[in-house]
């Protein structure tokens, strides 16, 4: 479904990918492993058009993307939920969940179906609701877009404990619906458990790819590479 292949990327004149590629499977859920700075993000950047690689082809669904337009890579089925979150504060949780819907079984009734905080925090400003809301206001505001692909990156960064687990929750309800997720956390339980499959970065190339059941045979590949 997602392939990329041999990507450079640059920040101005700093290389941050150095010859970085992977697959992602139809119905898959496969993470980016790394610590920081080791290039997962940018990665995820390249492969959404928002720093576009110098050199490299990512393909989606056996089309070029590389370098198009993020709202073009958008519309060829990809959803990012950002690091960060970068929800619209000052629109409506309803106004950002509706500002990039496209048509598909996600809409409005789907997401609030799955998080109904939404539904009751609907008319209410996005820079009012908490780091947990905002996080679910990201995620439904990316399904809504319909994408065979979700990509989220570090989506639950800086969130309590009870909300981190109700996000893995609905990760995992939405992996048994057959959603491909590409998925980049620093929490490698969770992810051991959900993910088929996984790759290691170290300094903007995959040191080592495999399954969670190899990942979790290997504590000392754990160790040296993420410090876990
Ligand atoms: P993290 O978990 O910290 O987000 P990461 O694995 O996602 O780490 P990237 O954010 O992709 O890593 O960063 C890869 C490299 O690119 C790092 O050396 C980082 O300093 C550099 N980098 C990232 N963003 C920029 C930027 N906007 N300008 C310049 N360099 C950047």
């Amino acid at each position: 479904m997602l392939q990329v292949t041999d990507l450079h990327t640059f920040y101005g004149t700093s290389q941050a990918l150095f010859g970085m590629s992977m697959t992602v499977g139809a119905g898959e859920v496969v993470t980016l492993l790394g610590r920081n700075g080791m290039g997962k993000t940018t990665t995820v950047r390249s492969i959404m058009g928002l720093t576009p690689p110098r050199s490299g082809t990512v393909m989606f669904e056996g089309a070029v993307i590389t370098g198009l337009p993020s709202f073009k890579v958008a519309q060829a089925g990809l959803g990012l939920v950002p690091e960060g979150r970068q929800i619209f504060g000052n629109l409506t949780v309803r106004e950002n969940l509706i500002a990039t819907a496209r048509p598909g079984p996600w809409d409005l009734t789907a997401v609030h179906a799955m998080f109904p905080r939404l539904r009751e925090r609907g008319g209410n400003m996005g820079n009012q609701l908490s780091g947990g809301e905002q996080q679910m206001l990201a995620i439904g505001r990316a399904l809504m877009t319909n994408p065979r692909l979700l990509i989220l990156d570090e989506a639950t960064e800086g969130l309590a404990p009870l909300i981190r687990q109700e996000i893995w929750h609905c990760l995992s309800g939405l992996k048994a619906a057959g959603q491909s997720i590409l998925l980049i956390d620093k929490n490698i339980e969770p992810m051991l458990r959900l993910a088929d499959r996984h790759y290691l970065i170290e300094k903007g190339r995959v040191v080592w790819s495999g399954t969670s059941p190899e990942l979790e045979a290997l504590p000392e590949l754990r160790q040296r590479y993420l410090g876990v």
